[in-house]
């Protein structure tokens, strides 16, 4: 009923600077199952506004900084509070604005409430008191963690309000005060996020949001040498180029916490359970339209069980429900955009001319209203084809020999992608070797390979796909802070 009561509502954002919303060229945003269904309007911010907020978020620092670590918490924690009053309403915004089903709406109110609740959590209970260090000369020093400066958090639209408040909420948890740009496709449910924030008593000179595209707003606040720090998710060349950008500059070197992309692989072996195998490769590559980070890309499956498992995975594909994502009958949903669509396309249309074509799955009559591709499975000589992350329902299956597991796991690695790598195997020798072999954040052994838990499963890659820490562990918070030691 929450979410029928916005099934209409037009929401409104723009750059909020020092807790005001600002004026700016209008864009309008519809909903990626339906182009012709206005979800509301955003303005984006003009270079001078980003240079107003990160002089806002500057002269905040030094009083947020000052403000005792177990308040930030607690403001975190009454922000968590809101959230989840607010439940109906972020659910709806986030299935209109970023087209997800009601399901991953869901899933992604309550990531974002459990990143406040962690990091709060954190920030009252490790940072609040200087621990007593022993040095080698017997003396004892004061080591305390504080904020940086100003944190530029830069965000992707595949979790529009989890992984945007993720790195906000430890940015400010750390005491930072933050300029946030989420992405272009996902401003709206971004800008609510704030509100909720000031309302929470998060000082409005501590968060700025600038909402606009990467090559503008994005490049202008990763440039300004007053930005303390980094935090980034989204493509690996997006992250590549913030990268040479803040080695570039010509001031203190200052942290850079991005996790990007993969070339996810599945191992399967011929101990595996069929059905099982089946069951968590098609949720692993086509839940979320194949949009998240961890979805599985490549299956690499044993010779002597790839005919059986690939005729269960053209039958569960036959299945699919493909559609508009506000009905639970749904399975997949659109893709975010027609950009995203046309080169996933693309990416379906050349390989058709060159590897065998598995099976795809049908589109409903209504996915013309809106960005859909249809789930589709090759069967492809080999992972080397695959150049770059194709960010969507598209699985790629490879065949393997019993006695290849080790170069299957060299190929993977090879990709310089590390992100995560699921294996379905019942000899534990074989899955024990292949995840001390892999060069991956997140090994998924006999299980779908989708999702992370905030504070139980950390998530976050190595190699092109991130520098780690893993958001939601227990390191990520203090990439945040510089620790200072006193007598
Ligand atoms: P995707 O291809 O998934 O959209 P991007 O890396 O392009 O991934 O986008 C992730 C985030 O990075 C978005 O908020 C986007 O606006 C931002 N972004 C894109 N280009 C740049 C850039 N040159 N500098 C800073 N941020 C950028």
């Amino acid at each position: 009923a929450a979410i029928q009561a916005f099934s209409q509502h037009q929401w409104q954002a723009g750059p909020i600077v020092n807790g005001v919303t600002l004026d700016g060229e209008q864009h309008a945003i519809t909903a990626p199952y339906n182009r012709a269904e206005s979800v509301g309007q955003v303005a984006f911010s003009s270079a001078s506004q980003v240079a107003q907020a990160i002089d806002v978020a500057s002269e905040a620092y030094p009083e947020w900084s000052q403000v005792a670590a177990s308040e930030r918490g607690e403001c975190l924690q009454r922000l968590a509070d809101l959230l989840e009053l607010h439940t109906g309403e972020l659910v709806a915004l986030c299935h209109r604005e970023a087209g997800k089903t009601i399901q991953d709406s869901i899933d992604e109110i309550r990531e974002a409430v459990d990143f406040c609740r962690f990091y709060g959590e954190q920030a009252s209970s490790e940072l609040a008191s200087a621990k007593s260090i022993k040095s080698f000369d017997g003396s004892t020093k004061q080591l305390s963690y504080q904020g940086r400066g100003v944190f530029a958090c830069i965000s992707p639209w595949n979790f529009p309000l989890a992984i945007f408040l993720g790195q906000v909420s430890a940015a400010l948890a750390a005491g930072n005060t933050v300029v946030a740009k989420p992405a272009e496709q996902t401003s709206l449910i971004a800008y609510r996020a704030i509100e909720l924030m000031l309302e929470a008593g998060i000082p409005a000179g501590a968060i700025q949001l600038l909402p606009g595209t990467g090559a503008e707003v994005g490049a202008t606040l990763t440039t300004d040498v007053r930005i303390a720090g980094v935090a980034f998710t989204g493509s690996t060349e997006t992250a590549q180029r913030i990268n040479r950008s803040l080695v570039a500059r010509d001031c203190e070197a200052v942290p850079f916490i991005a996790e990007t992309g993969g070339q996810n692989a599945m191992i399967v072996d011929s101990t595996a359970l069929p059905e099982q195998v089946v069951r968590d490769v098609v949720r692993s590559a086509f839940a979320s339209a194949g949009q998240r980070c961890s979805a599985l890309r490549v299956l690499f499956v044993q010779a002597d069980i790839a005919d059986r498992i690939i005729t269960l995975i053209k039958g569960a594909m036959a299945e699919l429900s493909v559609g508009r994502p506000e009905l639970h009958s749904t399975d997949v949903g659109p893709v975010i955009d027609i950009a995203a669509k046309e080169k996933l396309l693309t990416h379906i249309e050349a390989l058709k001319s060159q590897s065998k074509l598995v099976a795809q799955a049908q589109l409903s009559d209504e996915c013309k209203l809106g960005d859909f591709v249809a789930p589709t499975a090759f069967e492809i000589s080999s992972i080397d084809i695959l150049k770059n992350e194709n960010f969507g329902p598209i699985l790629h299956i490879v065949r393997f020999k019993a006695n290849e597991i080790d170069q299957v796991v060299d190929q993977i690695n090879h990709t310089g992608f590390g992100l995560t790598l699921g294996v379905h195997s019942r000899n534990e020798r074989t899955y024990c070797r292949i995840e001390q072999r892999a060069r991956v954040g997140n090994c998924y052994i006999n299980r779908d390979q989708v999702g992370a838990v905030v504070g139980v499963q950390p998530f976050g890659g190595q190699g092109l796909s991130g520098t780690g820490p893993k958001a939601g562990g227990p390191h990520y918070l203090y990439r945040f802070t510089k620790d200072v030691l006193s007598a």
